[in-house]
């Protein structure tokens, strides 16, 4: 296996964070203040949980304040704004993050436009995404911003390049074709509704796949020296055990890719990183210091 070929995650996720603990520091001795982190869990959705606890003990192990509230699967959509209210008014708390699928009687978009943009961590307020589409400041979606430091890494311009997306959803797909052009990639969005997928994908010399179907895309899909980026986190059983895969059939497109993430270890651990820096990002403005450049994570 060449192992300059992968785009290892996991360790890039992880000098991430030692520089958001170091500025994070730094921010506190300053200004005598700690960034906080609420973080909203509805309901026992078994995936919610675990992604939950991995971000509260992140944000501990950098220095930040983590809120959790938890509230019961059937609490009313009225509870559970009057709860993001009081997160907005709370001067200790500094992003919110309200953890998705939200149970079905509850109106999601309702709920996430009620966080305050400059405390939307996850990057989903309205106004943040039409920010990120006009090329203005804003907080990015984590894990399309993850995404987009793992390939700024490789390649921080991607002029005359063309980037192929599998998904269009609002989490990954969409924000991810806004930073892509903002990188100058020619860009390209599949979906469930497109038809000759694989000709597209072999077209790209970056692909993002962001379907949800394991092992969708084949070692042939892939152009000589693309960059394969997959989001994908799919379970599945594979002689008698549970595995975890991701959208691309990983040993099948090692061949071709020039570089590839892997599934786990590759955009899963930039996704919390990214949460961190987005709230460390949010806590600079909010305690009215100078910002920190983007700049300074991708060295
Ligand atoms: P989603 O279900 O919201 O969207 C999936 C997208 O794939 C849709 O836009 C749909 O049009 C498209 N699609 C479905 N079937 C298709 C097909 N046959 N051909 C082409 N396109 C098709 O999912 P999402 O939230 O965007 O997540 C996508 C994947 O990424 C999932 O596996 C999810 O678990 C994973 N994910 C990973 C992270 C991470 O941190 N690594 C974060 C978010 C999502």
């Amino acid at each position: 296996m060449d192992n300059n070929k992968i785009i290892d995650g996991k360790f890039i996720s992880n000098q991430i964070r030692e520089k958001i603990k170091f500025f994070g520091n730094k921010l506190i001795e300053k200004t005598g203040k700690k960034p906080g982190l609420a973080v909203v869990l509805v309901g026992e959705n078994p995936a919610s949980r675990v992604y939950v606890k991995n971000k509260i003990e992140k944000t501990n192990e950098v220095g930040f304040n983590s809120i959790e509230h938890r509230l019961d699967e059937n609490v009313s959509e009225e509870k559970l704004l009057d709860l993001v209210n009081l997160l907005n008014n709370d001067s200790n708390v500094q992003g919110i993050l309200v953890q998705l699928p939200l149970p079905k009687h509850i109106d999601s978009d309702k709920v996430l436009d009620t966080i305050l943009p400059v405390k939307d961590v996850d990057g989903f307020h309205a106004e943040n995404v039409g920010k990120l589409w006009s090329g203005l400041n804003s907080l990015v979606p984590c894990t399309p911003l993850g995404c987009s430091i793992l390939l700024k890494k490789i390649s921080p311009d991607l002029s005359g390049k063309k980037a192929v997306i599998i998904g269009r959803s609002n989490i990954v797909g969409k924000p991810m074709a806004s930073l892509l052009l903002s990188m100058n990639a020619t860009v390209t969005i599949a979906h469930s509704r497109t038809k000759n997928i694989e000709q597209l994908v072999k077209s790209a010399d970056v692909l993002v796949a962001a379907v949800g179907i394991p092992e969708m895309v084949k070692g042939d899909w892939i152009k000589e020296n693309a960059i394969v980026i997959d989001v994908g986190i799919n379970r599945i059983e594979r002689e008698g055990k549970r595995v975890l895969v991701g959208d691309v059939d990983y040993e099948e497109c090692l061949n071709n890719a020039s570089k590839i993430t892997p599934v786990p270890g590759g955009v899963g651990p930039m996704t919390i990183a990214c949460l961190l820096l987005n709230t460390l990002l949010t806590s600079y403005l909010q305690f009215n210091e100078d910002p920190i450049e983007l700049s300074s994570f991708l060295e």
